[in-house]
């Protein structure tokens, strides 16, 4: 419809930057006077006005030629003057126009226009154009979105191609000169075409636009990601205390790992296992497992070593100050010492090892000569070890796994010569899991253990500057292969003498001294300590008398602590100027029992001062003896008094000798004759080859019931029962077979053995009496256990000679070469005693 002449005459005001298309309602600012004159001079002609864009945005003043020849035919809606001058229009675009000519440029524009015509074309083509133009603005629109909804829904009514371009045009932000192209064109086909390009390349500038952004923001969340993690890590370390600049510990490894000097194999593997690290998250358990097996390569000592004293005089007096007497267990070892000092290079000599039962001082007799040797020292115990791996690790790919405890105590050890004491050889088992047995031959071989290969570390470790020492507590346990490769020592056990002087000497000074009691004075009675051993302990070695005497050195202590005294000597000069107090300080003679003063009158015996320094101003101490009296107070109930065993022996009852791992000890058998048709009944957990010695003593006496003066058919309408006591205890060995022909004897003639005696010694069926071992062990039980005769075989006599004086003097020894001469002993005409 149109409402104005084709050609007709209008004020021009110049737009800025915006072009507006016909069926649009636009609002904008009028400012410049010229067009505020062109807007008043409409507002009196029909309120019609011409809007065409100037050229270029920012000519003040444009001229003719400044603006585009084409505008738009449009109403004003509304006018709104502003405070300022200003004037807001609201206008609606009505249809295109281009200036024929201008009519006035001075005052304000004027000009003569020429509408263009717009046809309704409704060819097929423009309606597939039209579809096209719809399609990319709905695309367009997908991604810009900022179109107003009620454009959107006027789009979608409109029904003619040249509104549709007039209303899109309009609204997509393209360029003012592309707006004007729009604008300007009078053919349909081409106005859609147009709009469709200017459309599509809108679209794939907003993909791109879009694509860039979402790189850019992904970007941006990635290093804001990151950013926030290394701040969190930062965190973690500054919480764990490590350091943010080496968070995986490479470096400082690297350094520890440099100053180290390792063999070139470990280096290069090391070199390897680093630069693995390095590329490692800090966090991830593999570099927590790499890193702790570099640490254990940096600690293990691999050139460190210590000084060695060479000096074998130096060693026997190490060696004595420590022990006391073991007189041919030291001159064995310093022989040890002497070969290893000459042959230093090739130390291909055979281990050490000390057997014997426990507390005898082999543990420390291994520290004493790393001690000569001026070697550091470490000890494993491998009792109960049934595992390879415990000796040489696990693989590193194990969780948890550890280099075994050879190499542990190598870290331990801090140098590659230390004395490495093997504890308990004898205890070792082997299972389905491999024989540690055989791992350990490969560390005790000097031939192998220069390349000792641990499943951990998988570096080959140079073991043969170590000096091994072995324990065991009996030789028949030890592997085979082990034992061949070994110097057997043994320590015995001790005497009750030899007890007493360990404990004066070396015991009762060193607890005194544990328990921070050097700065008192005291000292024990003979009988005191006899009274320990005797009733407080029943073994061989001297590990409970030291366990006894540190439980007493505790009460002393407790006692010291009451009476408010220092746990610590104070200095000299402080004593003399401290006013005396009664209560801080009691009177030396309050608390000392002299000997004259003991309850028990153990007259005659010596008193044992501890070995230690005095002060060189003596002040009043705190002094202490320790009487018998005084021991039954600290120790409580004797443990052994009651169960000591009657010496006398009655019918059917004899005293035999046992070897056990823990040392000697008397072995009662005991003989019963019952009604019965003949049987032999055993009980007491009998071994087989004890078993067998009592049908050999059995059949020993038939043989010769005659000369024995027994009625030969004893056994016939009889049951024989022996018995030996603490049944519990597995018993095994031929050396009770003497034992229990007297026993089964003194049954039958229901008469007891001589007083006193106890015996040992395997017997044949044709009568000799067989030699046995462990003599020295099982005299000293007989001794720690009142027994003043013992009764051994002729075989054993020069094992007499290595017993200590004390039990050679007060013990009578019998000799037998057969069993008659030993029955003949025992059930006596007249006693032979040698
Ligand atoms: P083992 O290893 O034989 O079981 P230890 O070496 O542990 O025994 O000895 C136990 C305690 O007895 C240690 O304190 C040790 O010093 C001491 N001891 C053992 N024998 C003697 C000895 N002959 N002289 C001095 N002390 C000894």
């Amino acid at each position: 419809m149109k409402i104005f002449p084709s050609r007709t005459e209008l004020c021009l005001v110049p737009l800025r930057d915006m072009v507006i298309f016909p069926n649009m309602v636009v609002p904008f600012f009028v400012g410049r006077k010229k067009s505020i004159r062109a807007v008043q001079e409409a507002m009196g002609k029909g309120k019609l006005l011409f809007l065409a864009t100037q050229k270029h945005n920012n000519e003040e003043e444009p001229g003719e030629e400044d603006i585009y020849p084409i505008g738009t035919v449009a109403r004003i809606l509304q006018m709104l003057k502003l405070p300022d001058g200003t004037i807001r229009l609201l206008v609606e675009g009505n249809e295109r126009a281009n200036i024929v000519r201008y009519l006035e440029s001075q005052a304000y524009f004027k000009v003569q226009v020429r509408t263009i015509e717009e046809n309704p074309n409704i060819a097929a083509d423009v309606s597939a154009l039209t579809r096209t133009v719809v399609n990319e603005f709905n695309r367009y629109n997908a991604l810009y979105k900022k179109i107003p909804k009620e454009i959107l829904a006027g789009i979608e009514k409109v029904d003619s191609p040249h509104k549709l371009v007039n209303m899109i045009g309009s609204n997509i932000p393209i360029k003012v000169e592309k707006k004007i192209e729009l604008l300007s064109q009078v053919d349909i086909r081409q106005r859609l075409e147009n709009l469709a390009t200017a459309l599509a390349m809108e679209t794939q500038v907003l993909e791109i636009e879009q694509k860039i952004t979402s790189k850019v923001r992904k970007r941006i969340q990635k290093t804001q990601k990151e950013y926030f993690l290394q701040e969190q890590l930062k965190e973690i370390h500054k919480e764990l205390g490590s350091d943010k600049d080496d968070p995986t510990g490479v470096k400082d490894l690297e350094k520890k790992l440099k100053a180290k000097n390792l063999p070139d194999d470990v280096h290069q593997k090391c070199d390897k296992e680093l630069k693995r690290l390095a590329r490692m998250q800090p966090i991830s358990p593999e570099s927590a497992v790499l890193r702790t097996y570099l640490e254990w390569i940096v600690d293990l000592p691999w050139t460190e070593s210590t000084q060695e004293i060479r000096d074998i005089e130096y060693a026997r007096r190490i060696l004595d100050e420590d022990h006391y007497d073991l007189k041919k267990v030291k001159e064995r070892v310093l022989d040890f010492i002497a070969v290893r000092l000459l042959n230093r290079d090739q130390a291909k000599g055979p281990i050490l090892c000390f057997v014997g039962p426990p507390g005898t001082g082999k543990t420390s007799l291994g520290k004493s000569v790393a001690r000569a040797l001026g070697r550091n020292f470490v000890r494993i115990s491998l009792g109960g070890v049934r595992d390879e791996a415990e000796i040489r690790g696990h693989r590193k790919t194990y969780v948890g796994a550890l280099p075994g405890k050879i190499l542990q105590s190598m870290r331990k050890a801090q140098s590659r010569n230390p004395v490495f004491l093997l504890d308990e050889v004898d205890k070792m088992s082997s299972d389905f899991r491999g024989d540690p047995a055989s791992a350990l031959l490969e560390v005790l071989d000097p031939e192998q253990n220069s390349t000792f290969m641990d499943h951990y570390l998988e570096v080959q470790y140079d073991l043969s500057r170590v000096m091994f020492i072995t324990t065991a507590n009996s030789v028949h346990n030890i592997p085979y292969p082990l034992r061949d490769r070994m110097e057997i020592i043994h320590i015995p056990g001790y005497s009750e003498l030899e007890k007493l002087k360990i404990a004066q000497a070396f015991l009762i000074p060193k607890q005194i001294e544990a328990n921070g009691l050097s700065w008192a004075k005291i000292s024990f009675q003979e009988a005191a300590i006899r009274k320990i051993i005797q009733n407080y302990t029943m073994e061989s070695g001297v590990r409970n008398l030291e366990r006894q005497i540190a439980t007493v050195l505790r009460k002393i202590a407790r006692q010291a602590v009451k009476k408010g005294l220092p746990a610590a000597p104070p200095p000299a000069d402080a004593i003399s100027t401290e006013p005396e107090s009664p209560q801080a300080v009691p009177r030396e003679t309050e608390e000392t029992e002299t000997r004259q003063k003991s309850p028990e009158g153990d007259h005659g015996q010596g008193q044992t001062e501890p070995a230690e320094k005095k002060p060189a101003k003596p002040a009043k101490r705190f002094s202490i003896t320790v009487t018998p009296k005084r021991i039954s107070e600290y120790l409580g109930n004797e443990s052994y008094q009651e169960k000591m065993l009657d010496p006398t022996a009655k019918p059917g009852l004899v005293y035999g000798l046992a070897w056990t791992e823990l040392g000697g000890r008397l072995l009662p058998v005991e003989v019963a004759l019952l009604e019965g048709k003949g049987e032999l009944i055993l009980t007491g957990s009998l071994g087989e080859v004890m078993k067998e010695s009592a049908q050999t003593a059995l059949s020993f006496l038939r043989a010769n019931a005659d000369e024995l003066k027994i009625p030969p058919d004893f056994s016939k309408e009889r049951d024989i029962h022996i018995h030996v006591p603490e049944g519990s205890i597995p018993k095994d060995g031929p050396s009770a077979g003497i034992t229990i022909s007297a026993a089964l004897l003194s049954a039958l003639r229901n008469r007891a053995v001589q007083k006193g005696f106890a015996m040992t010694g395997e017997i044949t069926l044709t009568g000799r009496l067989l030699p046995i071992g462990g003599i020295k062990e099982k005299v000293l039980a007989a001794h720690r256990n009142r027994m003043t005769d013992v009764l051994i075989p002729e075989m054993n006599r020069k094992d007499i000679e290595e017993l200590p004086r004390e039990v050679r003097t007060t013990m009578n020894f019998h000799l037998a070469e057969t069993i008659l001469e030993a029955l003949l002993i025992l059930f006596p005409q007249k006693s032979k005693s040698r």
